[in-house]
């Protein structure tokens, strides 16, 4: 299994440099590879294998860095393509200057060793780390992270890799959760848990802030202090969702030995609902996923999505009906046949949960 550590680092004006150039070439060489294998995607509708030695050549200062970094950045791209390649996600976007980057580089004869106080990496050499928890002996080092923020501060993220028996655990208690326009899930037992009020609020701030911008002359120093503000509030925003990701996700692991979701398709949802989708997107539902998968396999429990032509959603819960007529507005499953009258989002949550019990039956009993 594996586990990251994040923790903030200080470095030097040289170590600075060197870290905005390692970034800054990654950078480039992402956007360069994307933009040829985007070209031959067109013309030939497959996915062209480009290597960073390639660029090397033609662009010599690329060697001045950390090479592993390249690779790193070469296997993301790959994976990221790969998954457009089969539908999974939107094509690659290129990177800009304004997002907050990183670079990884991986663990090779020593190169990265962690002191009291201090962390040594590849051309980089020891940097000032404040590191407030320390890694226990029976995790290995794989590679490390290096980021910057848009508000000027560094972190690393330590990833190690441990061994655990797992045991797979018994499903005594299951859940299936709906995504709703309205809250963030209604489980099948109808609590709904509604969206944060404060990330909300944040959001809201965000859009005055983001007006104000638009308001200001480009390179002013108040537009300059603007835009500082809004990275600082996406920071916080940022921060506020991760903790209500992992805390949420711990939670339910902690009670459930089953969990259900319905599986989401962003890019079709955009098109349909582009409300809905913003909103999913906004408050991390891919990632509370993912988090919350994490978490139960690593207690030997269990996530099972569902496929995304299951009809969660129009069929009813209590007789198996499918109710074609129901309309993305009508807010009530009422049944044609059996004349229950349930809560959309509970229905379909109710169906999630026996749907998810089923395939976990057929697969592990
Ligand atoms: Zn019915």
């Amino acid at each position: 299994m594996n586990k990251a550590f994040k923790f903030r680092i200080y470095p030097s004006d040289t170590q600075k440099t060197l870290i905005h150039m390692t970034i800054g070439h990654n950078r480039f060489l992402w956007n360069k590879m994307l933009e040829e294998k985007q070209k031959h995607y067109e013309l030939n509708k497959t996915i062209l294998y480009n290597r960073p030695a390639q660029y090397k050549e033609n662009y010599p200062w690329l060697k001045d860095i950390d090479s592993l970094s390249l690779a790193n950045t070469q296997l993301n791209l790959e994976k990221a393509f790969r998954q457009f390649f089969s539908r999974k996600q939107d094509i690659p976007k290129f990177h800009s200057k304004k997002q907050d980057y990183g670079y990884t580089t991986n663990l090779v004869n020593n190169n990265i060793v962690l002191k009291k106080g201090f962390i040594k990496l590849p051309k980089l050499g020891e940097v000032k780390i404040k590191q407030h928890r320390t890694i226990p002996n029976e995790m290995t080092l794989k590679g490390v992270t290096v980021s910057k923020t848009s508000t000027g501060k560094y972190y690393v993220s330590i990833l190690c890799e441990y061994q655990k028996e797992i045991k797979k655990q018994v499903v005594k208690d299951s859940i299936g959760l709906d995504f709703s326009m309205t809250h963030f899930y209604v489980d099948h037992q109808g609590f709904k848990l509604d969206y944060p009020t404060d990330i909300q609020t944040d959001f809201k701030k965000l859009r005055i802030l983001q007006r104000s911008l638009s308001r200001r002359i480009k390179g002013s120093s108040n537009y300059n202090k603007k835009v500082l503000d809004i990275a600082l509030l996406h920071e916080r925003i940022r921060h506020k969702r991760d903790d209500f990701i992992h805390k949420l996700s711990y939670a339910i692991t902690k009670r459930y030995d089953l969990v259900s979701v319905e599986s989401l398709n962003l890019i079709e949802m955009s098109k349909t609902n582009p409300y809905y989708a913003k909103q999913v997107s906004r408050f991390g539902w891919a990632r509370f996923v993912s988090c919350l998968k994490y978490k139960l396999e690593k207690e030997g429990k269990t996530l099972v999505m569902m496929d995304k032509w299951y009809p969660s959603s129009k069929l009813c819960s209590e007789c198996g009906e499918i109710h074609t007529e129901l309309k993305l507005s009508n807010r009530m499953f009422e049944c044609p046949n059996c004349n229950t009258n349930l809560d959309r989002d509970h229905n379909a949550a109710i169906n999630i949960n026996k749907e998810g019990l089923r395939q976990y039956k057929l697969a592990f009993e």
